[in-house]
């Protein structure tokens, strides 16, 4: 399959007329080829998106909304091609494409859809001799940047919201995962959003991406990805004083009191350390667990990964898919090397399964102190180490001894602990016995170099929009 731009409304050839290959993880295989797009054509999408927003910024807010939700219909009647397509391409399972990624980027299109038609602005009468209101209004064209772990469902959450609340958009998905974000181009165009409003191209970040960061024409970039990225993407837009929203990696706790319930922690923390072969910014990497219980969990978790199955993504069966690309599961081996050199045990798995495909077993690491550079870096694979604490001020440092501050993931059945740790750790969500339940009306974000800015609900519509202050004189 060879897939292209979406420009204008129109499916357009490259101007270099080069194509990349994308890999399907689960067998190693080439599957399609995406354009390998440069500035002409960023350059071209910004043209086509400075077009349309002449028109689709005056268009009413329920003519935006409906447009929007057509396309949520659309995504839902599409849900099964989607999630199989999404699968293919990403490594992940079908069941986690069908149940969360898919869904979710209805669930966006829908929430943004409707919000706009609750959104309203203040008034404020200065002394009773003046009227100052804030007046909404959208930026311009939207550079929206994606990565690969949740392709659609975070594409849709960048342009859910800025066409939403009027902008028109370029995005740009992963080079590694573009499929879903081409099918959505067609959806786009069978729902009737007008042309030019949303326009994909694909291709290399270092190439595509810095021409969308780096336009003059570009005046908000919201970028999600890996944190080293996101600074090269804050250096380029800095200088042109783009408004900026960056969503960056996470090393997140999962802390576990010893009078959690512990059956309900286990279950859960599989979950959030492997769902999607813990390719999730949110999965909870570091857990740690007070010392009255670490040895009863540590046997529980580690005899529950044991019965994970492993393998192919499209099995309805299969618990953990293919890991992104080979070079990602060099990267995430090369960690767990680096566990045992640092003095860790590996209690259970990472190895690699015999068969094509980039597949690796879930591994549990212990022994290893929060100042290794496996408690430190962001593996983002199926790598969690468990560490026992003493104290709920330990808990609290351990947590905090990284430089990012994404999410963290409490257990505890006393509820003044749980305020009290979840207000002390640096994180932009903290999860009280739970994990990835989301509202989309909640703020989301990280701290520290997890990123900045926030996102979400009226968030994101505030991000789109710029707030201008008019005063009349009475
Ligand atoms: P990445 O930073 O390599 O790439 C993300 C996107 O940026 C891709 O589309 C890529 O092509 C593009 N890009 C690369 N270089 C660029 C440049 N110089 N200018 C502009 N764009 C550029 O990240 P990845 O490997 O695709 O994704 C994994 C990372 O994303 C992890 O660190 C993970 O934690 C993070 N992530 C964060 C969140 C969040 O909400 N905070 C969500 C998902 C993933």
């Amino acid at each position: 399959m060879k897939i292209t731009n979406f420009i204008g409304g129109e499916f357009v050839a490259p101007a270099s007329s080069a194509y990349i290959d994308d890999y399907e993880p689960a067998t190693g295989k080439v599957i399609a080829e995406i354009p390998d797009s440069d500035a002409r054509d960023v350059d071209a999408a910004v043209s086509a998106a400075r077009k349309a927003f002449i028109s689709w910024s005056r268009t009413s807010a329920a003519d935006r909304s409906e447009l929007l939700l057509r396309l949520a219909d659309l995504v839902e009647q599409n849900l099964e091609e989607l999630a199989r397509l999404e699968s293919r391409d990403s490594g992940k399972t079908v069941t986690l494409a069908r149940r969360l990624d898919i869904p979710r980027a209805a669930a966006n299109f829908r929430f943004f859809a409707t919000a706009i038609l609750h959104q309203s602005t203040e008034a404020h009468t200065t002394d009773a001799g003046a009227l100052n209101y804030t007046l909404r209004q959208p930026l311009g064209v939207a550079g929206l940047i994606s990565p690969w772990n949740l392709p659609l469902y975070l594409l849709s959450w960048k342009i859910a919201p800025a066409i939403a609340s009027g902008n028109t958009c370029v995005a740009k998905p992963s080079e590694l995962t573009p499929l879903t974000a081409n099918r959505l181009a067609e959806l786009a165009v069978k729902a009737g959003i007008p042309p030019g409003v949303i326009n994909i191209v694909h291709g290399y970040g270092a190439k595509a991406g810095e021409a969308i960061t780096t336009h003059p024409h570009v005046p908000a970039i919201s970028f999600t990805g890996g944190t080293v990225t996101g600074a090269r993407v804050a250096a380029s837009a800095a200088p042109l004083f783009k408004k900026l929203s960056l969503e960056l990696g996470g090393k997140n706790p999962n802390v576990i009191f010893a009078d959690a319930d512990l059956e309900q922690a286990v279950t859960t923390s599989i979950q959030s350390s492997f769902a999607n072969q813990g390719e999730i910014c949110l999965c909870g990497s570091r857990i740690f667990v007070e010392r009255s219980a670490y040895a009863s969990f540590v046997e529980k978790f580690v005899t529950a990964i044991k019965r994970l199955r492993i393998g192919d993504p499209s099995d309805e069966s299969t618990d953990v898919g293919a890991l992104i690309s080979e070079a990602h599961l060099q990267k995430v081996a090369g960690y767990i090397d680096l566990a045992r050199r640092e003095g860790g045990t590996v209690e259970t798995g990472g190895n690699r399964i015999n068969r094509p495909g980039w597949f690796l077993e879930p591994a549990v690491i212990t022994g290893l102190g929060c100042d290794c550079r496996v408690l430190q870096e962001e593996i983002f694979g199926p790598v969690v180490t468990i560490t026992p604490f003493d104290t709920e001020d330990e808990a609290i440092a351990f947590a905090n001894s990284t430089r990012y501050g994404l999410s963290a993931t409490l257990w505890t059945r006393d509820l003044q602990r749980a305020h009290r740790v979840a207000a002390a750790i640096d994180a932009g969500t903290v999860w009280i016995n739970c994990w990835m339940l989301r509202d989309l009306r909640v703020p989301f974000g990280g701290m520290r170099e997890s990123g900045v800015g926030r996102e979400g609900g009226f968030e994101s519509l505030n991000f789109f929009t710029e707030a201008k202050n008019v005063c009349v004189k009475l």
